[in-house]
């Protein structure tokens, strides 16, 4: 018999391929190798070694591997192998999702040899009359990792400016092999000095003498966090150590990056999505070669092979962007605590609206809860009002009153934000005149619209009805889905406000690079004008002029079919609030509603989250939904319908002998994207084993179907999205 190893290819298959150790060469967990697949090469991973071969048949041979040292230590193997386990998804797959682009494809793990410069020293060294050096240096200085050459040329400036400022120290050639950044790291003296509540917050955060302990955070916006988290990584973290700053990608801005920067210098480097290959490739190697650095990143940084991890923060840690939507759909924040876990090192999530998950780890002891509720500066908490918008005139979805308030707002000289709340856009009928919904004469919940077949659909069982036109009711024809009108909230805007410029602040306007700093140029310029957006506005930005919040339909949120939906609502609302009064002016929140009666909105007008978010956890644990219940989704797309169903209810017939409570099969809110049919089944366990068991006996039995042309399906563990 002789021995073999077993490798990962980065393809959606849930096994692992077989293939004899070339001659003369032990392979090691994690390390990268070239192998024959089918007529081609593929790259894989060696995932375990010195496996007894099966005599049946006869095996291919690595043909080499790619480094003789491992691309994934140990531990981000471990950790790769149980986010596998945990999220059902293909091994190979999670564990190349740690390797940046450029090694998935094969090249090789070197830094090319051009050097690539960084400023050293301080801008004083150089003379004033050498403008053009002066420029170098600050340019290089605020770029997110050292430069090459020929970036230094394509920015206008020369080879002979590179070489006075490199003979003269204060540039020089980053190492990233032998850099110690923590010679580089600013004095303690540049960090401003904390409030005497962030000081107190700072000290009841468990230090890494503790070992592995997860803090929550809660801080209202402006508290000042981010101050928090540098002088914790400042006073604990060693200089041989490494750190990771999660943040969600909005709110990677230059600003942030610089924030940190002007404390740690170069050991903050950053990892996101706009990075070029090399970037990736030059910081993963810093990364896995144990530099000390302090990674600066969004969601897939949590992947990365850390050697010497020492400190994980989660900034915003209910974002939604830490769950991935699609393929593996891990949840960055989670894999961070376990990261904490197996590194035996703290974890601290911080928030001004923390998941309701999080709140009930620190409600049960599990976290640990650290309060910080005083701004930081001068600004003072914004006042909310709930506006009553039943039977009023309303236009784009804004009611009179709300554009008077616009209209005084911009009179005073300031500045005014429209929130329109699309999540939670889903298709529930209300009465705008009397605020009627329909519900399941059988289930405790709303009927979802469906317009394709003009049904009305219980979520949870099979109840169907027809959809009406007039309200059951009052028999108003004002009987609409929720959050009609709103798509025309722009022009209204601009038709109500010629004079004043209507700044649109999404998804899209956000996207390109630098956009967003252009768009916080003008609004920081202060001159009245009106920001109009989704979701996106209400993250992180400090507008100091805005002192007027509308939101045009806060009803969308709290009766939507999605669970969350509520939850993610208040989150918004909060942090969009946040937004108001930043600066010296107060500012005020007017919210628009059909349900001005509603317990979460007038708790909201309270202005403190921790009460609302255990009133929505008493709510979750009263029908048994998550954190109360551990919930999966097999999610299925396909060319019909009935196919998607079809599946679906095999997968049930699979999984009904456990003892699961099970939802659907059910066509998606969103039933067709794309042309492709989508269709859900929802399982709920009060216990963690039991739904990980069935979903592990159901993706093998899954895997042996033959599945009809065209179809997908995919687990998803802890969705977000129901
Ligand atoms: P959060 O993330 O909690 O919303 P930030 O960390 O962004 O808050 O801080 C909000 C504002 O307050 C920032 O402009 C920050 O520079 C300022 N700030 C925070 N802490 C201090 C402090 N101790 N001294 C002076 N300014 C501070
Ligand atoms: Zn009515
Ligand atoms: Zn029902």
């Amino acid at each position: 018999m002789t021995l073999n190893v077993r490798i990962a290819l980065n393809r959606p298959l849930r096994r692992l391929f077989d293939y004899l150790s070339p001659a003369g060469i032990s392979l090691a967990p994690g390390q990268r190798v070239r192998v024959p697949f089918g007529r081609q090469s593929a790259i894989g991973l060696v995932v375990e070694t010195d496996t007894p071969t099966p005599d049946t048949f006869t095996l291919k041979t690595v043909e080499q591997p790619l480094e003789d040292w491992p691309a994934l230590p140990p531990e981000t193997l471990t950790l790769l192998k149980w986010a596998a386990r945990y999220y059902h998804h293909p091994l190979g797959e999670c564990l190349f999702m740690a390797l940046p682009p450029a090694l998935r494809r094969g090249r090789a793990a070197e830094r090319k040899s051009e050097p690539l410069w960084q400023a050293s020293g301080h801008l004083d060294d150089i003379p004033k009359r050498a403008r053009r050096q002066r420029e170098l240096w600050q340019w290089l200085s605020e770029c997110e990792a050292p430069q090459a050459t020929a970036m230094v040329l394509a920015q206008g400036f020369s080879r002979s400016q590179l070489n006075s400022l490199s003979k003269g120290g204060q540039i020089k050639e980053s190492d990233t092999r032998t850099t110690r950044a923590g010679s580089e790291t600013a004095a303690v003296a540049d960090l401003p000095v904390l409030t005497g509540h962030q000081q107190e917050a700072l000290n009841t955060i468990p230090t890494p003498d503790a070992g592995f302990t997860t803090t929550l955070l809660y801080g209202i916006t402006g508290s000042g966090k981010t101050e928090v988290y540098l002088h914790y990584l400042h006073q604990h973290l060693a200089d041989d150590s490494q750190a990771l700053v999660l943040v969600p990608e909005i709110n990677l801005t230059p600003q942030t990056v610089a924030r940190f920067r002007r404390y740690f210098g170069h050991r903050i480097v950053v990892w996101h999505s706009a990075l070029n290959d090399s970037e990736r490739l030059e910081t993963w190697l810093r990364v896995r070669h144990g530099e000390p650095v302090i990674l600066v990143g969004t969601r897939s940084a949590t992947l990365l092979p850390f050697t010497r991890l020492a400190t994980l923060v989660v900034d915003e840690e209910h974002d939604s962007s830490y769950k991935q939507g699609e393929g593996f759909r891990y949840s960055a924040r989670d894999v961070a605590v376990y990261r904490g876990h197996l590194n035996q090192c703290p974890v601290i999530l911080g928030s001004a609206t923390p998941s309701l998950e999080s709140v009930h780890n620190a409600l049960s002891g599990k976290y640990h809860l650290v309060k910080l509720e005083q701004r930081a500066g001068k600004a003072r908490p914004p006042e909310i009002r709930l506006l009553d918008v039943r039977s009023r005139p309303l236009e784009g979805g804004l009611s009179r009153p709300a554009l008077a308030e616009i209209q005084r707002c911009l009179d005073n000289g300031q500045q005014a934000l429209v929130f329109v709340n699309r999540r939670g856009y889903a298709p529930v009928m209300m009465c705008f005149d009397c605020g009627y919904m329909m519900e399941c004469p059988r289930c405790d919940t709303r009927l979802t619209y469906h317009r394709r077949d003009r049904a009305m659909r219980c979520h949870h069982c099979d109840y169907q009805t027809a959809a009406t036109e007039h309200c059951p009711k009052c028999h108003s024809d004002a009987f609409k889905p929720i959050g009609q009108g709103t798509e025309r909230t722009e022009d209204v805007l601009s038709d109500h406000f010629p004079d004043t410029p209507v700044v649109r602040v999404d998804r899209d306007s956000t996207q390109r690079k630098g956009s967003i700093d252009n768009i916080l140029k003008q609004v920081n310029s202060g001159a009245p004008c009106i920001l109009v957006g989704t979701q996106m506005l209400a993250k992180g930005h400090d507008f100091a002029n805005v002192t007027l919040v509308i939101v045009v339909n806060a009803d969308g949120g709290l009766f939507s079919v999605d669970f969350r939906a509520p939850e993610q609502l208040i989150q918004t609302l909060i942090q969009v609030s946040g937004r108001a009064g930043r600066g010296e002016l107060a500012g005020r929140v007017v919210v628009q509603t059909c349900h001005s009666d509603h317990p979460l909105l007038n708790a909201l007008c309270q202005g403190q989250y921790l009460p609302i978010a255990r009133q929505m956890l008493a709510e979750r644990e009263a029908s048994q939904l998550p954190p109360f219940q551990a919930m999966a989704i097999v999610r299925t797309e396909a060319t019909t319908m009935a196919a998607s169903l079809a599946f679906l209810d095999q997968a049930k017939a699979l999984a009904s002998e456990a003892n699961l409570e099970l939802w659907g099969p059910l066509p998606a809110v969103i039933a067709r994207r794309a042309d492709r049919h989508r269709a859900q089944l929802v399982l709920l366990s009060p216990g963690r084993k039991v739904l990980a068991q069935t979903l592990s006996q159901l993706t093998l039995a899954l895997d042996q179907q033959r599945l009809p042309a065209g179809l997908r399906w995919q687990i998803d563990v802890d969705p977000l999205e129901t």
